[in-house]
């Protein structure tokens, strides 16, 4: 088999090494062949085996799974797949196809498969909509009987040599992976710091996106080689490219190992600068690392991760429950609960009349648009997010603003729901923080007044870059214009630090800038003191800080906010890193 390279946008480093799984929405290429009247029986008889085979495996993989610690919506997964794979319209209709039409088998389920999507199109209820895409993934388990390709399922066990390969992903798929160990990710879409890749950083594995036609190129368990640090996949690499990544991967556990000693040293300049290092999370579920890696808190909880995924919204109870558990598991530490977060790419369906393709998703109903515009949905969440805030230092952050009105309406829903809870004889902490995130321009051009309202501040650079560059965060098109070190960028960056700490109020950066070692300097120097990033990035930016002193760095670092060349920027973060 050829050997050759994709080239991509890493978007979580490390190596790894495995065979390909190919995650596909798109319906296989069959090939459409007539069957002699004689052989139609065969036929029907064939597709009924494929169908007969694909109810084992399903019922292998619910076993497999009540038995493991899978997540409750695998199984929910699974049922759906079982019931749509028992109904007529596809395990019955296709052997009418075949008989009347004497077509092969594969041609007949695709047939009737295209008949059930075009039914699905149709249906209001957007949940039941999407189920089409459930109706897909079992046409191909049954194609992939019938053309001789089981086994696309991966073994329990078998994940940790696993490579998923798939057109696009959505940060709701990507979270259902949280819970397995595959070795690695790559995407034909995506952008560096879309929600996608930001999820894919937190399962601490390599990744890489926007590799155009990886997915079309590959083929189903093929060897490759995901090199996340250099932005690169090789496909059937030979045995010396092997052995070469073999050892690099032995090298970067080794290194790995010994950050691993830096867990429970404090985060101190050279020069005696306390540094705070926080954990991002998406879910309860990832407090495990957050401890593993020795976060001082959490700096941002997204907790619209706590709405994919699941059908409905969750109650006021259960994500109290959600809120409360970190509060404990952090044992006092700061916990920063965001706001839930929807729009953009992390869309949710059925959220009433609200629920709807925006000409404009970034630009429109998202985050505490949404919030203010659902003010049911924010008072539940914002009573969850009280209840919780007695069992530990729980904080309230609001995304996304761009104006004071926003901050004025949000404290008084705060305040709404604090009476509720008083009326109710609900304890909480009534001296909760509440925070705004920057992450437009405005909203550093108007910090002052946003800072005497707030008690705390957190930049999204993630945001503000996409927001200031006007480019699509997830769009590899102009993933080329996404620059982090663009000098509007970092004045504006520079800007929010100084204006927060000329005021005494705490700032943070939580945006993918925060966990990226070549960016630490440049922050410390600017005045930043509060970094929260994905645990993964913890100890590698703790070890910066360590050998970082803040002193020394400060001439160059304001030299950098005044000029314009891209160039010279590059040449004089070399010089800062150096
Ligand atoms: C950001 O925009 O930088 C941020 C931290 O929020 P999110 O990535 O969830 O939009
Ligand atoms: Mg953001």
């Amino acid at each position: 088999m050829p050997s050759f390279a994709l080239h991509g946008i890493g978007v979580s480093s490390g190596i790894a090494i495995g065979r390909a799984q190919l995650v596909s929405h798109a319906t296989l290429e069959v090939a459409h062949y007539s069957v002699p009247p004689a052989q139609v029986a065969t036929e029907i008889a064939r597709f009924d085996r494929a169908v007969h085979e694909v109810q084992k495996e399903l019922e292998g993989l619910h076993g497999a799974m009540t038995a493991g610690d899978a997540p409750a919506e695998f199984g929910a997964f699974l049922d759906v797949h079982w019931m749509i794979l028992n109904d007529a319209t596809l395990s019955e209709a296709p052997k009418k196809i075949i008989a009347e039409q004497r077509c092969n088998a594969e041609w007949a389920l695709t047939q009737q498969m295209n008949v059930l999507v075009d039914q699905f199109d149709q249906i209001e209820d957007a949940y039941l909509r999407e189920r089409k895409a459930d109706v897909v993934q079992v046409v191909e388990r049954i194609l992939k009987r019938l053309l001789g390709k089981p086994g696309a399922i991966v073994p329990a066990g078998a994940e940790q040599h696993t490579i998923l390969v798939a057109h696009d992903l959505s940060p709701a798929d990507v979270i259902q992976f949280k819970q397995h160990r595959y070795a690695a990710f790559l995407t034909d879409l995506g952008g560096a710091t879309s929600h996608t890749a930001i999820v894919a950083r937190s399962l601490a594995v390599p990744a890489v996106v926007a590799t155009h036609n990886g997915r079309q190129l590959i083929r189903e368990n093929e060897l490759l080689i995901v090199d996340g640090t250099n932005h690169v996949v090789i496909v059937n690499p030979d045995k010396s490219v092997l052995t070469e990544y073999r050892l690099k991967q032995t090298e970067l556990e080794l290194d790995r190992q010994k950050l691993k000693r830096l867990k429970t040293k404090r985060a101190t300049t050279i020069d005696g600068a306390h540094v705070e290092l926080q954990a991002n999370i998406e879910l309860p579920q990832d407090l495990e690392t957050v401890r593993a890696n020795g976060a001082t808190g959490i700096g941002l909880f997204r907790s619209e991760f706590l709405f994919l995924n699941r059908e409905g919204l969750p109650t006021e109870d259960e994500q109290f429950e959600a809120y409360r558990e970190v509060a404990v598991g952090m044992k006092g530490l700061p916990v920063t609960v965001r706001t839930f977060d929807l729009g953009a790419d992390k869309q949710k369906e059925g959220l009433g009349g609200l629920a709807r393709v925006a000409p404009n998703p970034a630009l429109g109903l998202r985050a505490i648009r949404f919030c203010l515009a659902e003010p049911r949905l924010f008072l539940t969440q914002l009573r969850a997010i009280l209840r919780a805030s007695r069992y530990g230092k729980v904080r309230i952050l609001i995304p996304m603003l761009a104006s004071v009105s926003e901050i004025d309406q949000t404290l008084a829903m705060i305040e709404q729901a604090k009476e509720t809870l008083r009326e109710q004889g609900t304890p909480f902490d009534s001296g909760i923080e509440v925070g705004g995130m920057i992450e437009i321009p405005a909203a550093v051009l108007a910090i002052a007044s946003f800072l005497r309202k707030l008690d705390f501040v957190s930049i999204g650079t993630n945001d503000l870059i996409q927001y200031t560059l006007a480019v699509d965060r997830s769009d590899d098109a102009v993933s080329h214009l996404y620059d982090p070190l663009h000098p509007a960028v970092l004045k504006l960056i520079a800007m929010a630090i100084s204006a927060a700490n000329k005021l005494g109020k705490s700032i943070a950066v939580c945006g993918e800038m925060a966990g990226e070692a070549g960016f630490t300097r440049l922050l410390l120097g600017m005045g930043l003191r509060n970094f929260s990033m994905h645990p993964a990035h913890l100890l590698t930016i703790k070890q910066r800080v360590l050998t970082t002193n803040v002193a020394e760095i400060e001439a160059i670092v304001d030299r950098m906010r005044r000029i314009d060349d891209p160039a010279r920027l590059s040449a004089l973060l070399e010089k800062l890193n150096a």
